[in-house]
């Protein structure tokens, strides 16, 4: 199975590790470097089966490729994933990590990571005593710290675009948005959209969490399981991917789908379907760009607030140029964002 996942991808490079120990498989998928380093993070998950982490890690790089292309900075797509039969803590945590920044050592220039789910700064601060790329290190360690905060102010441009491009205006103090997921990504973004005027719902599988955050800012908690049938202007998937697919489209009652998740379809033709429901979808790879810009951005091209911000901005910019292009050649947004991607990478 592993052996026909390899031989099928069209990358360039996957390198594997196993941590007999701990029982975990370490994957790291160099999708391309035609534009410069592969970029992505480090994903910490548990998987049924070697093979799904490393379907993971595989799409997750290649979508990565098309964001550094359509974000337009000089890096490739790549991704890692540690794929560990239960989530490691203290010492043993430490061990793995180490272990896999040897692996991702291995490659050199050729892999720049950073965090991703389950992997925080403290995480990066680790891999970075055996690996010399890897962006998003504390603050004490010299890194630029958390992106979640920089990924939400590129989804709110983005959310602003997309409600401007399907409602004629980019006002948000008459919308209401569902945001599904509030960790650290999803509370900055619950909070900007309070802020701009929204109605916001929130939904999440932690309670406390949850209501912590609606009871700040002034929003109303939705039961996980009510989320996707919810009566809303926009819904911003800010948990995990897959949850716009066949079964669930038919279901929306929403006119726009944009938030950060990675990998929200689970085929590219919920794009086509998306699009005969008429909803508008803004593809995950261009509307959660805002945590690579910054960090890579800051890190590696020695950008400046201002810049940051200008470039954060952008992401609403680049969508709207999607939008119009998908009107104009009759295509699903996902595919009109490949071609622009495509198109920034010729
Ligand atoms: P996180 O782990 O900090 O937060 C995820 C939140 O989703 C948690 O509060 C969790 O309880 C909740 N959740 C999990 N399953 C849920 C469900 N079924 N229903 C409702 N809530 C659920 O993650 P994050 O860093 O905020 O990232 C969120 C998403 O955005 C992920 O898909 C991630 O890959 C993507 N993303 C994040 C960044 C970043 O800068 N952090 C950048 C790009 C993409």
């Amino acid at each position: 199975m592993l052996e026909d996942l390899i031989r099928g991808w069209d990358g360039e490079e996957i390198v594997v590790g196993f941590d007999e120990p701990s029982g975990t498989w370490m994957f790291v998928c160099i999708h391309s470097t035609r534009l410069g380093p592969a970029g992505g993070g480090t994903r910490m998950k548990s998987y049924a089966q070697p093979s799904d982490a490393l379907q993971d890690a595989m799409n997750l790089s290649e979508a990565m490729t098309l964001k550094m292309a359509a974000a337009g900075i000089p890096f490739g797509g790549g991704k890692a994933v540690v794929a560990v039969p239960r989530p490691p803590e203290g010492d043993e945590r430490r061990r793995i990590l180490l272990r896999y920044a040897d692996l991702a050592a291995s490659l050199g220039e050729t892999f720049h990571t950073g965090p991703d789910v389950n992997t925080s700064t403290a995480d990066m601060d680790v891999i970075a005593e055996r690996h010399a790329h890897v962006y998003c290190r504390s603050e004490e360690n010299c890194g630029s710290g958390d992106p979640g905060p920089y990924t939400a102010r590129g989804v709110f441009h983005g959310i602003r675009a997309s409600v401007n491009h399907a409602f004629g205006s980019d006002r948000l103090d008459d919308r209401v948005v569902l945001v599904q997921g509030v960790g650290d990504v999803g509370r900055p973004l619950a909070e900007e959209l309070a802020t701009a005027g929204a109605r916001v719902l929130l939904s999440d599988i932690d309670d406390e969490r949850v209501g912590v955050l609606a009871a700040r800012i002034g929003a109303e908690v939705v039961p996980p399981g009510d989320a996707i049938g919810l009566e809303c202007d926009v819904y911003a998937p800010c948990a995990l991917g897959g949850t716009v697919n066949a079964e669930t489209i038919p279901e929306l009652r929403c006119r726009v789908v944009a938030g950060s998740a990675n990998n929200q379809l689970a085929e590219p033709e919920d794009s086509d379907r998306l699009r005969d429901a008429e909803i508008l979808y803004a593809p995950d790879f261009v509307i959660n760009a805002g945590g690579v810009l910054y960090a890579w951005g800051t890190e590696s091209l020695g950008w400046d607030a201002d810049t940051v911000e200008t470039r954060l901005t952008g992401i609403g910019d680049t969508l709207a140029e999607i939008y119009t292009r998908a009107d104009a050649d009759g295509l699903g947004t996902h595919a009109a964002a490949e071609d622009l991607a495509r198109s920034r990478s010729s």
